[in-house]
């Protein structure tokens, strides 16, 4: 799965800053708008990040990452407040941003609903 990402209006390869009737500029603006599977936060410009299911579902890379690390530091018997507290000092979040973003429905890393994450508080 290959990483890419949308550069900023009114550059060379981004959309045009003003509406305009262009076959990409209008695409690639949705694109940005549209929220990360993870953080729910939206793509946006110059920002790495995969897409799945022919554009439908989307992941910045390092939300993408973050998830990975959370799924080895589980498969290593780490638990799970430690886990968030980790998380959240290595990618500079809120414990609570973390917790929301390990959520089962995004990553299945939890059960419906973890002690752990309940207890690790900022
Ligand atoms: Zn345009
Ligand atoms: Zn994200
Ligand atoms: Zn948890």
């Amino acid at each position: 799965m290959a990483a890419g990402f949308i550069s900023s209006p009114g550059t060379e390869y981004g959309p045009c800053i003003d509406a305009c009737d262009h076959h990409d500029c209008g695409p690639n603006r949705l694109l940005a708008a549209q929220g990360c599977a993870v953080c729910q936060e939206p793509i946006g410009y110059e920002t790495m990040f995969y897409q799945e299911d022919n554009w439908t579902v989307l992941t910045h890379e390092r939300c993408s990452l973050l998830v990975d690390q959370a799924v080895r530091m589980i498969s290593e018997g780490m638990s799970h407040p430690a886990m968030v507290v980790q998380l959240a000092k290595e990618y500079e979040l809120s414990t609570e941003k973390v917790r929301q973003m390990l959520t089962c429905e995004n990553s299945g890393l939890c059960p419906v609903w973890c002690p752990g994450h309940e207890q690790a508080s900022a």
